[in-house]
């Protein structure tokens, strides 16, 4: 088997990553291809945990613009991640992937609890757990829940899989000059308003010593190329205090 660089990961896949070319919704040509990729870093001996987000079904912060609330906006943001990460983990049981979904939210008939403890466990007996529900409140994003299950779980390093293949200086879908990062911290991401993921979820990082690489998820074995050490996107490091 190869040598890997990093054993336990926690790939965090936008909700927009499940659309496909789609404008909604999920495409489930694109969810089999991404249960496949992840499948494959099984199979390498990786210890796999993944949060999906909402944001191709819905974000509370849309409800709050029309005047709902925002709380509730956000609950059902966070019902779409559930959505997203059952279509997931049935694409994967369909594979023969040991994997299973737990919730920052108790929906015993739909899915498991997420606790830390149950969570490590199941991880490290070679279990691919879906992290749903974000963190479970409002007001949070699931790029901060991506950021917290990662330290709980003490992924080695976590993978912000988007649909560009790494940070900018500024937007490369709007700008022909945009300057791609290799290396950078946390500290030049948040002084710098990098768009990279919001402010609280890169200070837990920061604060915690966990390194991300945001990459594309739409290039295949990029994830693989990852844990193998290759260099892929941009590797975004803390701070010592
Ligand atoms: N959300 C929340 N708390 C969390 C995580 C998510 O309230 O801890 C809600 C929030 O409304 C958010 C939506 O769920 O907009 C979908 O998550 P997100 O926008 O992070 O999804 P992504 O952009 O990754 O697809």
């Amino acid at each position: 088997m190869v040598k890997l660089k990093y054993k336990r990961l926690l790939v965090k896949l936008s909700g927009e990553a499940l659309m496909g070319q789609s404008k909604f919704g999920i495409d489930p040509k694109v969810v089999t291809r991404l249960a496949g990729e992840l499948h494959t870093l099984l199979n390498h001996g990786v210890e796999l945990g993944v949060v999906v987000g909402g944001g191709n079904i819905f974000r509370g912060a849309v409800l709050a613009a029309t005047g709902l609330d925002r709380v509730t906006g956000d609950h059902m943001g966070m019902l779409a991640t559930v959505m997203n990460s059952l279509v997931l983990c049935d694409s994967l049981k369909q594979r023969g992937v040991a994997a299973a979904v737990m919730s920052s939210l108790d929906m015993p008939q739909v899915c498991d609890r997420y606790t830390q403890r149950d969570a490590r466990r199941r991880i490290s007996e070679g279990e691919l757990i879906i992290f749903a529900a974000g963190t479970g409140s409002p007001y949070f994003t699931t790029d901060t829940g991506a950021s917290l299950r990662a330290i709980e779980i003490q992924a080695d390093l976590m993978i912000k899989a988007t649909r560009v293949d790494g940070i900018y200086d500024k937007d490369p879908l709007k700008h022909d000059d945009a300057i791609k990062f290799d290396l950078i911290n946390y500290d030049q991401a948040i002084d710098q308003r990098l768009a990279v993921m919001d402010v609280a979820a890169m200070i837990l990082c920061n604060d915690n010593a966990l390194e991300m690489v945001v990459c594309n998820i739409n290039k295949a074995g990029a994830l693989l190329d990852l844990v193998k050490g290759r260099k892929v996107g941009t590797h975004v490091v803390y701070k010592e205090a």
